[in-house]
């Protein structure tokens, strides 16, 4: 009793204090909080982000912050303000101001059950139906073509074992490649020791896996095939849509799955021109929170659902929807719409910038893979171990990655699969871009990668690297 009259205070002391406030619309990035995403919007007022209160008090303002959700100055002071440059946005994305916002509208205001009978449930129900639209436009859908999931591995597995036993009468043969995430890999995997056969097509050294190739290994007994949009670690964008013609021409019953978790918002969607039956989406790789994510069933295409229950998402997906996250992925998506060219073209100066720096201060460093899109870029040094060299970055308050997030410390196997030595993968570092990032993040890269390369170089030969 007496800690809920605390908790009912403190919430109530805390809301008194720090009402919610309406969000800025189209605000980009965040300003000089605890964690600066190298923000391109305009710092709040008050300057280096903080932002005056009543009463002349300051607060420091975070993404949250600029969400409402607001902190005092004294909570980070004690935390220690630090700028971070994160390039990683491909393992996942800071959530935007406007994500944050609508998912604490949908937790407070908001809170009712979309099945509900009454006014609250209705509210929430007009709210799924919004999101459902808004995340339908965006993937080149009908809204009663989007499932909404917990993200990217919950699609896939669900496209995957749902089209594979659902066509396991017309034959056990898949098609998949030798760079899917780790999600299309172990569920291939899986079904290939339930008595389904998987080939695994290989990519070029560039990452590119070939139509023709894709061609050659259909068979008749060919049930499905699972291809990404773009790969999460070189970036090279895959070419689904002759892909899919010649699914549809050569084996007319299969289904295509279609991995467009890194595509999302980077290349156009257009499912119906690839042929496409499925297609995985991943809310936290656009500015929305972990744990959502979306399944695009083409029209008149049934699987059978994995999880039974209440009904919800059309009997496809059981389970009351979390409506916060939901919500959240929507206003990510509306935000990155309504800034898609700009944002394109900034990530690919970036790139350019990147490049440009690399080829200057790093001419011995190696480009892997084709990349085509701006936002994804992987570089090694040889010599200078990703694992360490992610300390070293790390202590400049620098965050890259060595490869997928997913492959934690591992051999890449998409950059084995390219066949490239083993002193290209074991110095490979992936670089991903989000639209907040700037220059200065590059060039913070390229001072922290400058001061590794010069502490792990200037090793004698034949000493143990670390
Ligand atoms: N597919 C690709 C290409 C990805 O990059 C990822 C995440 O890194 C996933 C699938 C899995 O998505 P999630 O993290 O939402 O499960």
């Amino acid at each position: 009793m007496r800690l809920r009259f605390l908790l009912w205070f403190g919430m109530r002391k805390h809301s008194e204090k720090f009402s919610v406030k309406p969000f800025e619309k189209g605000l980009r990035g965040a300003g000089a909080g605890p964690l600066r995403w190298g923000c391109r919007g305009a710092a709040p007022a008050g300057g280096s982000g903080a932002a005056p209160l009543k009463g002349g008090k300051k607060i420091k303002v975070t993404a949250a912050g600029k969400a409402g959700i607001i902190k005092s100055k004294r909570n980070f002071a004690k935390k220690g303000m630090k700028h971070v440059h994160y390039l990683d946005n491909s393992a996942t994305s800071p959530v935007l101001p406007e994500a944050a916002q609508a998912a604490m509208d949908a937790m407070t205001s908001g809170f009712g059950n979309p099945s509900s009978q009454h006014r609250l449930g209705g509210a929430a129900a007009r709210l799924l139906k919004e999101s459902r639209e808004t995340i339908a436009a965006a993937l080149g859908a009908q809204p009663g073509e989007i499932t909404f999931t917990s993200g990217g591995t919950e699609s896939i597995n669900t496209a995957l074992f749902g089209a594979a036993f659902k066509n396991r009468h017309q034959g056990r043969h898949i098609v998949t490649t030798a760079i899917e995430h780790a999600a299309t890999r172990n569920a291939c995997k899986r079904l290939e020791s339930e008595g389904f056969s998987v080939t695994y097509l290989a990519p070029d050294a560039d990452g590119q896996i070939s139509a023709a190739d894709f061609a050659a290994v259909l068979r008749e007994d060919t049930i499905l095939a699972s291809i990404m949009l773009v790969n999460n670690e070189v970036g090279s964008c895959l070419p689904v849509e002759e892909m899919g013609a010649i699914l549809a021409r050569q084996c007319p019953g299969a289904l295509l799955h279609v991995d467009a978790v890194q595509g999302l918002f980077r290349v156009p969607l257009t499912p119906k021109k690839w042929h496409c039956h499925l297609m995985s989406v991943s809310g936290h790789k656009i500015g929305a929170p972990k744990g959502v994510g979306a399944l695009y069933t083409q029209q008149g295409v049934r699987l059978r659902p994995y999880l039974v229950g209440g009904g919800q998402e059309n009997g496809m997906r059981a389970g009351t929807e979390p409506m916060p996250a939901i919500a959240a992925f929507a206003a990510a998506c509306r935000v990155r719409a309504a800034h898609l060219q700009a944002d394109n073209r900034h990530v690919a100066g970036l790139n350019a910038y990147l490049r440009a720096q690399v080829a200057e201060k790093l001419p011995w460093a190696v480009w892997n893979g084709r990349s085509g899109v701006p936002h994804v870029a992987n570089l090694s040094l040889p010599g200078c171990k990703s694992e360490v060299m992610l300390r070293v970055l790390e202590g400049e308050e620098v965050y890259v990655s060595a490869g997928s997030a997913c492959s934690k410390g591992k051999e890449s196997p998409v950059l084995k699969a390219m066949g490239l030595d083993h002193a290209r993968i074991d110095s490979a570092l992936r670089i991903s871009f989000s639209p907040d990032n700037t220059r200065e993040d590059v060039d913070a890269l390229m001072a922290g990668l400058q001061k590794g390369a010069g502490m792990l170089r200037r090793q004698p030969a034949g000493a143990k690297r670390a």
